[in-house]
C-alpha cells in the first residue's frame, strides 16, 4: 500500500482549504459591511474584524491538525475562544498527490514554523481595492521559506458575473509554483512595484536611483509578488522598515520555487526561525529575473540608511 503522505505535504494542503475558507471570510465581512476597523500603530497600521477572524481561523485550523507546528501570526488574538464555524478541517487532495521532495521527507511538526498573515492590504480592503487583498500562510524549515499558499479573494472582480472569483497560489521548492501563469516581464523595460500606502522620502529616492519606465503603486507583499510571477512588474523595491516576516514567507516561497529571489534592500537574505525579529528592518527587492541588475543599482546611501 502507498506509504502516508510527507508532513510537509499534508500541512501544504491543509493550508490550501484552510486559505480558501479565509477567502470565504474576507469576502463575507466586506458584503455585511461592518469592517470594524481599529487602529493598531497608527492611521496606516489597521486591523479589520477579517483580520481578526481569519487570523483565529487559520491559526486555530492548522493547530487543530499539527499541534506540535509553531505558527505565528500578525494579530495578537488567542484562539481559546474559537467558534467551530471558523475551523477548516478539508485538504486539497490534489497537493497530496504530489510527492515530497527527498530533503524535506523527514521533516517533523516540532521542525516547521508557520508565519500567517490573516489579510495582507488591510488599508487596501477598507478603501475597496479588493484585488490587493491576499491571505498568505507561508512555511519554514531551518530557518528557510520552503513552503506557502497565497490566496486572493478577489481576484477577477472586476469581471462580473463571468469569472470565478477569488484564487489560491501554493507552491513547494522543489516542485513548483501553480494557480496561475509563470510570466516574465517585457524584455528591456524596469517596471517598479511598490507600495502604495507606505512611502517615504527614502522609499522613492530608492525607486528613481533605479531609472524605471514605470512605477506601480499598490497594496500589499502578496499582490506585489504575484504581480511579479505574472510579469506586471520586474522588480519590487521598498527602501523602508515595516514589512514584517509574516509578509514575505509564503511569497518568498512561491517566488524561490520558480527561480526568482528575494532580499532585504541589502540583499541579505531572510530567516524565518521562530525566534526570529518579525520586522524586516531593511526593507524588500524582488525579482522573478534580473536580480542582479537591481541590486547592483540600488545606492549605497539607501543600503546604509536601512540597517538589518
Ligand atoms: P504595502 O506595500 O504598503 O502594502 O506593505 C506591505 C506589507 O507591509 C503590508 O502588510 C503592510 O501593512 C506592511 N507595512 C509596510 N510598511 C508599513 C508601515 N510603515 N507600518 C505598518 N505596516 C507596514
Ligand atoms: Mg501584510
Ligand atoms: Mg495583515
Amino acid at each position: 500500500s502507498m506509504a502516508s503522505p510527507a508532513l510537509l505535504m499534508r500541512v501544504v494542503a491543509s493550508a490550501y482549504s484552510v486559505a480558501e475558507k479565509a477567502a470565504t471570510i474576507v469576502r463575507s465581512v466586506m458584503s455585511a459591511g461592518d469592517l470594524g476597523i481599529v487602529e493598531k500603530a497608527g492611521p496606516n497600521d489597521l486591523q479589520t474584524k477579517a483580520d481578526r477572524l481569519v487570523q483565529m481561523s487559520i491559526c486555530a485550523s492548522l493547530a487543530r491538525k499539527f499541534p506540535k507546528v509553531t505558527i505565528i501570526g500578525e494579530e495578537e488574538l488567542s484562539t481559546d475562544d474559537v467558534t467551530e464555524e471558523l475551523i477548516e478541517d478539508g485538504h486539497c487532495e490534489e497537493i497530496l498527490k504530489e510527492p515530497c521532495p527527498a530533503q524535506y521527507t523527514g521533516i517533523k511538526e516540532e521542525e516547521l514554523v508557520i508565519w500567517v498573515d490573516p489579510l495582507d492590504g488591510t488599508k487596501e480592503y477598507t478603501e475597496g481595492l479588493l484585488d490587493h487583498v491576499t491571505v498568505l500562510i507561508g512555511i519554514a524549515y531551518g530557518g528557510k521559506a520552503i513552503a506557502g499558499v497565497i490566496n486572493q479573494p478577489y481576484y477577477n472582480y472586476e469581471a462580473g458575473a463571468d469569472g470565478v472569483l477569488g484564487r489560491t497560489i501554493w507552491g513547494v521548492l522543489g516542485i513548483g509554483a501553480f494557480g496561475f501563469q509563470l510570466t516574465e516581464a517585457p524584455a528591456g523595460k524596469h517596471i517598479i512595484i511598490t507600495t502604495r500606502s507606505h512611502s517615504s522620502t527614502l522609499v522613492n529616492e530608492c525607486i528613481s536611483a533605479l531609472n524605471p519606465d514605470t512605477v506601480i503603486r499598490v497594496g500589499g507583499a502578496g499582490n506585489k509578488i504575484i504581480q511579479l510571477i505574472e510579469g506586471k512588474a520586474s522588480a519590487y523595491v521598498f527602501a523602508s522598515p515595516g514589512c514584517k516576516k509574516w509578509d514575505t514567507c509564503a511569497p518568498e516561497a512561491i517566488l524561490h520555487a520558480v527561480g526568482g529571489k528575494i532580499t532585504d534592500i541589502c540583499g541579505n537574505s531572510f530567516q524565518y526561525n521562530k525566534e526570529v525579529k518579525h520586522m524586516n528592518s531593511a526593507g524588500v527587492l524582488a525579482t522573478l529575473r534580473n536580480y542582479d541588475y537591481y541590486a547592483s543599482r540600488i545606492p549605497n546611501t539607501v543600503k546604509q540608511s536601512l540597517v538589518p
